[in-house]
């Protein structure tokens, strides 16, 4: 006989965990108990040897599906003769430390049971057990058990509070738990916000659905507006209503089957659409595509998502499995809504029926949205069903760290010890109502962990929301305030996730970020670890005319680019006023309102105006990726010329023999895909180029890919290949987004390396 002590750390409790162990233990006839621990979950087992090896291996490769193990060790014990299995529930209150896990989608067996007419759950759209269900978005305090969530305003009745208590059942410790008797209701109002009085929300929903109706419905993190996707009259309505022209809409298909039907599904997208996580996937549309054309305008892609509550379930299946437009709740480009009755007022005039309920929530939370780049999820927003999942960090947080992250796609990070807890995606934070979320849920993470930051790491911009919230803490005394800049932020936020800890070659692509020197950085090779780095080379500065109106109106940038070249406005002339022309021309010349930029994403921007594929954008980031789905339509042709010049160290990427060959081929005709395609390769050669400089002054064989420009399936996947054809050993980002929703993870790193150095 022997007995081993077992310490697993990371996602565990509140997960049903306990129960699986119990399970697990009593299968191979061992003794000892389980129990939550600060962190954790502390394990002792004591039998055979053999069955103490198989009990770890199943452990690992079986846990229960929200589950995440971050880290397992376990030492031998001397054995104290038990032959029984225990949960042992003395301190799992009293820790005060019960990690509180991402919400989690409807599991099988629940699902199950929302379909069997026998059980007393049947057709019930707010049950959930230790598996699945909400979690983030109904906390308002630590610990985490019903009293402080959502469900405190219902009293568990006795046959779910017997469920609840017995150690063996799915439910045992199920916060979320309930049931038609004990449980939330549904309501159903109509496009004023009345309430309907109706016996069958769902069936009445799902008839306005198919008869083409708009439907805001209460989900996990926020409202969603419904619609039937092969509807075109019905998408077409909703975007009018929203005032959304081109951006598009993600689509909710019954099942894995039907997302077939719309888009060409890997291996690993499948994967993605099915995990608990469930979030939004990013896929080749099919062709034809069975939906509305509307849905994804002019766009090779769709977003698709998987039902992830019991609601969603019953909602498709009284619909008969018709795909939905799953859009987010709110007006244009404000934060999305969930809390009534603000959702009801902002939704007023674009839902025609609202499927609302009352259990209220708490955090407000995106949709997660991912893709997968050459075999590799690259995640674009990380939030429901992934946030506050911690981040395994390779070096030690010296004491707590708060960092706020950037002012677009926000995120913050709490970071102690060797974790850092991302909160999930809020938003712009130039809209007061995501600004003041940020707030509070800035707050309401430090609660929940318990989390008390002696430093605080911000960005160096001065005028990012979260820069004057950082320094206004600060100034306070209540912690000490760290700069870190944009890009290097995103450097360290790649290496850390990929655990690197020797130094690196950065190439940090993005649309803005501050620089040291008051340029707009956006093209830069940085060279560095997680304390410190170098600009080892940049793309040339030119003027961003306007500033910000330069990122909606990408001829703008164009323009930089021909004055820098001294070329005429060219192809501009026929497309925009002359009088335009001549004013931001004039802007240029005399360095009026034109930071210096050295923005890849902005080159981006003007190549794309120069090929003709669009001047203006009505969403960011919209004229990078036309040019990408161009490119992607026609084989690799050629390279446009660049050069390198070295002054004092640094490299410049000269951009104007680029520009000057684009505004030829532009001249001559040359359709916009064969410029988009020969654009791209010749990023790729600047990449390749520049790191073998870099390379052979420096020693450096590793390479970073960070920052936006690398959502580009194309870009990354040929940039992968090139370097690692170099030479080079690339890392890209897997778990948090290559954008600046990824900037607080590296901010986080950057100060506990900073501060580690000083006693
Ligand atoms: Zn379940
Ligand atoms: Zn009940
Ligand atoms: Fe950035």
């Amino acid at each position: 006989m022997e007995r081993r002590a077992v310490a697993i750390r990371g996602l565990v409790q509140g997960v049903g965990f306990r129960p699986f162990v119990y399970h697990l233990a009593s299968d191979l006839n061992l003794g000892g108990f389980v129990r939550n621990h600060p962190g954790g979950v502390q394990v002792e087992i004591e039998g055979e040897g053999a069955s103490l090896d198989r009990f770890l291996r199943q452990l690992t490769t079986d846990p229960p599906p929200a589950a995440r193990i971050l880290d397992l060790s376990w030492e031998p014990q001397p054995p104290r003769g038990d032959t029984y299995f225990h949960i042992d529930v003395s301190d799992c209150a009293a820790s005060g430390s019960v990690l509180i896990t991402p919400d989690v989608a409807t599991c099988q067996q629940c699902l199950a049971e929302l379909l069997d007419p026998r059980d007393r759950r049947y057709r019930y759209p707010f049950l959930n057990c230790t598996h699945c269900g909400p979690r983030l978005t109904i906390v308002t305090a630590a610990p985490y058990d019903r009293p402080r969530t959502s469900m405190a305003g219902f009293p568990m009745c006795p046959a779910c509070r017997r469920e609840y208590d017995d150690p063996s059942d799915r439910r045992f410790h199920a916060q979320p738990t309930a049931c038609p008797v004990c449980g939330p209701t549904l309501a159903l109002l109509d496009a004023s916000g009345h309430p309907i009085p109706c016996d069958d929300p769902v069936r009445f929903v799902a008839k306005a659905l198919r008869q083409g109706q708009i439907v805001a419905v209460k989900g996990l993190g926020g409202y969603h507006l419904f619609c039937d996707a092969r509807s075109a009259a019905a998408v077409a309505e909703l975007r009018r209503r929203k005032h959304r022209d081109e951006k598009p809409f993600a689509v909710m298909p019954a099942d894995l089957e039907s997302a077939e039907a719309l888009c060409v599904l890997g291996p690993l997208e499948r994967e993605l659409l099915a995990s608990p996580r469930r979030p939004i996937v990013l896929a080749l549309k099919r062709t034809p595509f069975p939906l509305a054309g509307q849905v994804a305008p002019a766009n090779p892609r769709l977003g698709i998502l998987l039902p992830y509550t019991p609601l969603h379930h019953l909602l498709m299946r009284q619909t008969d499995r018709t795909p939905l437009v799953a859009t987010s709740g709110n007006r244009s480009d404000e934060p999305i809504a969930f809390q009534e009755p603000d959702a009801i007022d902002q939704l007023c005039g674009i839902a025609d029926l609202f499927l609302t309920h009352n259990r209220p929530i708490q955090v407000r939370c995106d949709d997660s949205v991912t893709q997968v780049i050459a075999g590799v999820e690259c995640p674009l927003r990380r939030s429901r069903g992934d946030a506050p999942c911690p981040i395994p960090l390779p070096l030690t947080c010296p004491h707590p760290i708060l960092a706020v992250g950037g002012q677009l796609k926000a995120t913050f990070a709490l970071g102690r010890d060797r974790e850092a807890i991302l909160s999930h995606h809020l938003g712009d934070l130039d809209h007061y109502a995501a600004y003041r979320a940020f707030e509070r849920d800035v707050e309401l993470y430090q609660r929940l962990f318990d989390h008390h930051p002696l430093s605080i790491a911000h960005d160096l911009h001065p005028d990012y929301a979260s820069t004057r919230y950082a320094k206004s803490l600060a100034k306070e005394g209540r912690c000490k305030s760290v700069a870190v800049q944009h890009h290097h932020a995103h450097l360290v936020s790649c290496l850390a996730e990929n655990g690197v800890s020797e130094p690196a070659i950065g190439i940090t692509f993005d649309g803005t970020g501050l620089g040291t020197d008051g340029a707009v950085w956006g093209g830069e090779f940085l060279v560095g670890d997680y304390r410190q780095f170098r600009r080892a080379a940049h793309l040339r500065y030119v003027g961003m005319p306007g500033g910000d109106r330069a990122v909606r109106e990408p001829w703008r940038m164009a323009m930089a680019h021909l004055v820098d070249c001294g070329r005429p406005p060219g192809p501009l002339v026929q497309r925009l006023p002359t009088a335009s022309l001549r004013a931001v021309r004039a802007m240029l010349e005399g360095h009026v309102n034109s930071p210096w930029t050295s923005s890849a994403g902005r080159l981006f921007d003007a190549v794309a105006s120069l090929a003709g594929v669009r001047d203006c954008v009505s969403y960011e980031g919209q004229a990078a990726m036309q040019l990408e789905w161009l490119a992607a339509t026609v084989e690799q042709d050629g390279t446009y010329p660049f050069e390198l010049a070295e002054s004092d160290g640094t490299t410049t990427i000269d951009t104007r023999p680029l520009i000057n060959t684009v505004a030829d081929d532009a001249d001559q005709g040359v359709p916009a895909p064969r410029i988009a395609r020969r654009f791209h390769s010749t990023l790729v050669q600047i990449m390749v180029q520049t790191c073998d400089k870099i390379r052979r002054t420096t020693g450096l064989g590793a390479v970073v890919l960070s920052g936006g420009v690398f959502m580009n399936s194309l870009l990354t996947t040929e940039a992968v290949a090139a370097l690692q054809g170099a030479g080079l050993r690339v890392y890209r980002h897997r778990l948090v987004p290559p954008n600046d929703g990824g900037l607080s993870l590296g901010q986080v790193a950057i100060a506990a390396a900073r501060l580690g150095e000083t006693p």
